[in-house]
């Protein structure tokens, strides 16, 4: 029952399925779009290097990762 809850908002998930809210998961999806166009034209940049030019913090790219929504070989 610990999945239950959104890890960013603390709201009660609509979907136990995904990681977090509707509403979350939306902003989740932009950044990862974010992030893939990004390693689409510079594919060998680090998560340091994407959270630079992203603004997006380390936290959320190793999110990102944990949830397999893209991939860095060096992972
Ligand atoms: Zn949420």
């Amino acid at each position: 029952m610990e999945e239950r809850f959104c890890p960013e908002c603390g709201h009660v998930k609509e979907e136990w399925t995904l990681p977090f809210c509707h509403a979350c998961y939306k902003q989740f999806r932009l950044e990862i779009n974010q992030v893939k166009e990004l390693l689409k034209k510079q594919p060998t940049l680090s998560v340091m290097d994407i959270a630079r030019e992203t603004g997006l913090s380390v936290r959320r790219l190793k999110q990102m990762l944990e949830f397999g929504s893209f991939q860095r070989p060096d992972y």
